[in-house]
């Protein structure tokens, strides 16, 4: 029997990261074992479900490259069918009207009354509840629409998916769904429940602890590659030491004995590191396009004022985290009338002797033979000694010359500036210093 999976996401307007975790894991499953990737909107709530997070969801799919094999099925369409296998439960018992907080009659499907409730989850294991202590739960309102268990399982069994993938918070619920598929007379899939994505302090990661929603993640310049990778190991890991890792990798590698059970920690640091290593890795025409965009939102020139674009983006892209630290990063390239940092500016400037330290380096500058990265290095170097380190010139220097704390590689950004600009530019942080 080949597997066939689905993502079902219920469409609010934001994805948040869990949900598209559980479409990543679906997908990449279905893609190891050559199976079936589905896509089913659980559009049931119609107030929440407009056409607009609608397209928001299958823009964040397409986004991802999550691409699913069968046209996308939309479950308010199946209100029909799922009323008829209500119908068929209360025909035979499982199922009867009651009516409850007496707002008119629902259906109410019933569970055991005693005894225990288990399933074998692919990867947590056994699970078991006590039957007493889960409730007969309502499948059609007393208005006639569908309750989301019937509706999910129903939908499960027309679809005929093998694997169902989700959230932990569904466990719950599955107890129940098991006893909706025993009834209905269909064989259930097999489940796995994903552990929760938690913030540093152990909780549900919310949009309070930082972005949450895919949309976010796009807007503040992460790759679809780098977050699809970073949402993998959330939950899996490939049992070797490999963190970066392609989609082939990633779906030859991908099996459930490796996912795990443990809430999976989200860590933007680790997410930023791994968002460098693929810009790192962009070819430079995709880097270009998306650099340009993002000065020209933020009102910026893009013409270097030294050397061309790609000679100035050779040092930049390797070191771009996210494409939202574009603009400020980068302003000093392309005018001479930047920002200054604040927090660089109180660290590096403000600070005895800095004033004329940067005069100095600028009159050193200004006369050494070869304004080259060697020589350059050579004056830095020997001005360091009598000051206890390197560092004590060249930080000063790059946020002379950049603005900014953290930079290219600071010779190679005095050479690509060229002498005339360097020196203006030390000589102008010099008022700001001390
Ligand atoms: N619409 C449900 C959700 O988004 C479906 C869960 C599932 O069965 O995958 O939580």
């Amino acid at each position: 029997m080949s597997v066939r999976v689905r993502f079902a996401p219920s469409p609010t307007g934001n994805v948040h990261i869990g949900n598209i975790r559980a479409a990543i894991f679906n997908w990449l499953f279905a893609r190891h074992e050559g199976g079936k990737f589905l896509l089913r909107v659980e559009d049931t709530d119609l107030e929440r479900s407009t056409p607009e997070a609608i397209e928001t969801l299958l823009e964040c799919m397409d986004w991802l490259k999550l691409d699913y094999d069968e046209p996308a099925v939309y479950q308010s369409k199946n209100t029909q069918r799922h009323l008829e296998v209500a119908d068929e439960l209360e025909k035979k018992g499982f199922a009867y009207r009651d009516s409850r907080g007496g707002e008119g009659e629902c259906v109410v499907f019933r569970m055991p009354a005693e005894g225990e409730l288990e399933f074998d989850d692919l990867v947590k294991g056994r699970m078991r509840k006590k039957a007493k202590d889960l409730q007969d739960f309502v499948i059609v309102r007393s208005d006639g629409s569908p309750v989301f268990h019937l509706a999910n399982v129903v939908d499960d069994i027309d679809m005929r998916i093998t694997h169902v993938m989700r959230g932990d918070d569904h466990v719950e619920n599955t107890f129940k769904h098991l006893e909706l598929f025993r009834a209905i007379g269909s064989k259930a899939p097999e489940y796995v429940h994903l552990p929760m994505i938690v913030n540093n302090q152990g909780k549900p990661y919310s949009k309070r602890d930082g972005a949450a929603f895919v949309g976010e993640f796009r807007e503040q310049g992460f790759l679809p590659d780098a977050l699809f990778n970073f949402l993998v190991l959330l939950g899996w890991a490939p049992g070797d030491d490999r963190e970066i890792m392609t989609r082939d990798e990633l779906i030859e590698a991908f099996t459930l004995d490796r996912c795990k059970t443990s809430a999976a920690r989200f860590d933007i640091k680790k997410l930023t590191w791994m968002n460098g290593e693929y810009i790192a890795n962009q070819p430079r025409e995709e880097f270009k396009k998306e650099f340009l965009a993002r000065m020209a939102r933020a009102g910026l020139p893009a013409t270097p004022l030294f050397a061309d674009l790609d000679s100035v983006l050779d040092p930049v892209q390797p070191r771009t985290k996210t494409y939202s630290d574009i603009p400020s990063n980068c302003i000093y390239l392309f005018t001479d009338d930047f920002p200054f940092d604040e927090k660089a500016v109180n660290r590096r400037l403000k600070k005895e002797g800095v004033r004329e330290l940067l005069l100095e380096m600028a009159e050193k500058f200004e006369t050494m033979p070869d304004f080259t990265e060697e020589a350059l290095e050579l004056i830095i170097k020997e001005k360091g000694e009598s000051l206890g380190g390197m560092g004590a010139v060249v930080h000063p220097v790059r946020v002379a010359v950049s603005g900014v704390a953290e930079g290219p590689g600071l010779f190679e950004l005095l050479v690509l500036a060229g002498r005339e600009r360097v020196c203006a530019r030390c000589r102008k942080a010099a008022e700001m210093a001390d």
